[in-house]
């Protein structure tokens, strides 16, 4: 019998054990799923936007695996940091670790004033109104009436609409009490979502721009003359010039429906949220020992994909800064680390140590190739990683490893949160929505959590 722990109960995590019970060389498997966090699904949990319920129901399809007999999900079950588990210790129980742990920081801007307060990464506001419960406890206040959102990617598309979207709107979501509330209570009224490169650059997905478009109360403006310095926005209008991919040229109609035909103002929407282009952030500016705003130097294209500085500067008023400039892989202690790319060093999923690979340990997901690709991504780089360590797997049962890798590690003193903790979790969250008449809500904290697990919740 094979037996493999998987560490990360994410997409990636999640889709490794299903590909190691859906290859047929080895047809005695066993998993256990390990998470740090006492809930499964990783990001779709935890990162995914609320009121993307069709994202947010894959958890259905991660569960139906997570609930096969040959697989023991095992939360509470930190690896590699102070007092947890080591990667040491879980090559000595299982025949084969993969490392499915995403990447868990993101990047700086690198300007001064980015740690001014009223600055954020868009991590630290989506872990919030996402109840992680590492999130800070004093949560966002929103007093600020004009928020400027640094990038051009799908997680500032995401942080600008929930910002955009008033209480009533993400009522009906698994928001949890305290967001809700503050997001309710929010004065922002001005959302810019600015990027360094041209609307041909943007990394943004078209479904997810659309939305933009649709709120009920937000309006979404851009300047036809700030998109026309993208060499791109002539071709996808038929000017001649090198063929666009097809998301780009779906991305640059969009934003042309809306720079030459505005959608109409409703009523009720008091809010605006500009998409701006070829701004390089280069300064965060403080007024009363807080963000004030955000100096911008305007770039233009230099014909190689990049830009390049004009010398004009532009200053974007702001009291609330998110940088949505993507994610970075951390550190594991024990494990090889790349840190140019954030990722461990790896040969078609076998982690590589001092040159060569090492059997047993393995990567898939962001930890292995980057933060990028969508969540099916994760699908096709789980499977090549289960390919290596199927064809290894020959040399790796050959070791005895322990029968009961679970009872070793609780005669450790590790206190897991099993599948039926989580059931606990799930349960909880239904009763605290039903007691706020609304669905499921999420428990925004470890004891919280904890206690429901151990079903000591009301
Ligand atoms: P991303 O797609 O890599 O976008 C990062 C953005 O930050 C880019 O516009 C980038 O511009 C900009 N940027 C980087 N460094 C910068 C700097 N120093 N100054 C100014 N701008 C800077 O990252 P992400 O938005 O975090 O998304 C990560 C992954 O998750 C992506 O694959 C995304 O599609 C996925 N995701 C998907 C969904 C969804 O499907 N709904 C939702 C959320 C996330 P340059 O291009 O110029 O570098």
């Amino acid at each position: 019998m094979l037996r493999v722990a998987v560490v990360g109960s994410g997409p990636s995590g999640v889709y490794t054990a299903q590909a190691l019970l859906e290859q047929s060389r080895v047809p005695e498997v066993r998993v256990h799923v390990l998470d740090r966090l006492p809930t499964p699904y990783g990001l779709v949990r935890y990162g995914v936007a609320p009121d993307h319920e069709k994202i947010k129901s894959l958890q259905s399809s991660l569960r139906a695996v997570l609930e096969d007999d040959r697989i023991t999900f095992v939360g509470h079950a930190g690896v590699g940091g102070a007092g947890e588990l080591s990667p040491a210790r879980l090559k000595e129980l299982y025949h084969a670790v993969v490392y499915c742990v995403g990447a868990a920081s993101d990047r700086p801007l690198a300007v001064p004033g980015e740690d001014l307060p009223g600055s954020y990464s868009a991590t630290e506001f989506v872990s919030w109104y996402s109840a992680h419960p590492d999130a800070a406890a004093d949560g966002f206040a929103l007093r600020a009436r004009s928020a400027v959102v640094v990038g051009v990617g799908n997680v500032a598309v995401d942080v600008a609409r929930i910002l955009a979207r008033g209480a009533a709107e993400l009522r009906g979501t698994d928001v949890p009490r305290a967001a809700l509330d503050a997001l309710g209570a929010s004065r922002v009224r001005e959302v810019h979502i600015v990027g360094r490169r041209g609307p041909s650059q943007a990394r943004f997905t078209t479904k997810e721009l659309r939305e933009l478009g649709a709120l009920p109360g937000a309006r979404i403006t851009v300047d036809g003359a700030e998109l026309a310095l993208d060499p791109a926005y002539a071709v996808a209008a038929g000017r001649p010039g090198a063929p666009l991919p097809a998301v780009v040229r779906r991305n640059l109609d969009v934003l042309r429906g809306w720079a030459t035909d505005p959608p109409p103002t409703a009523v009720d929407q008091d809010r605006r949220i500009r998409l701006r282009f070829f701004l390089r952030p280069v300064e965060l500016l403080e007024r009363g020992g807080r963000v004030a705003g955000v100096r911008f130097a305007r770039t233009a294209p230099d014909g190689d994909g990049g830009v390049r500085d004009t010398g004009v500067y532009e200053d974007v008023e702001a009291q609330l800064v998110l940088r949505a400039v993507g994610y970075r892989g951390t550190p594991l202690p024990g494990l090889p680390f790349d840190p140019v790319r954030g990722t461990v060093p790896h040969l078609a999923g076998r982690v590589v140590r001092d040159g060569a690979a090492s059997p047993g340990e393995y990567v898939a997901g962001w930890i292995k190739r980057g933060p990028t690709g969508v969540i099916g991504s994760n699908r096709s780089c789980a499977k090549e990683t289960v390919a290596s360590l199927i064809e290894d797997a020959p040399l790796l049962v050959g070791r005895e490893v322990s029968a009961d890798p679970l009872g070793a590690l609780r005669d450790q003193g590790l206190r897991p949160v099993e599948w039926d903790g989580w059931l606990s979790i799930e349960r909880a969250e239904s009763a605290l929505g039903r007691s706020l008449g609304r669905g499921p809500v999420k428990i925004p904290d470890w004891s919280g959590l904890l206690d429901a697990a151990r079903g000591e919740s009301q």
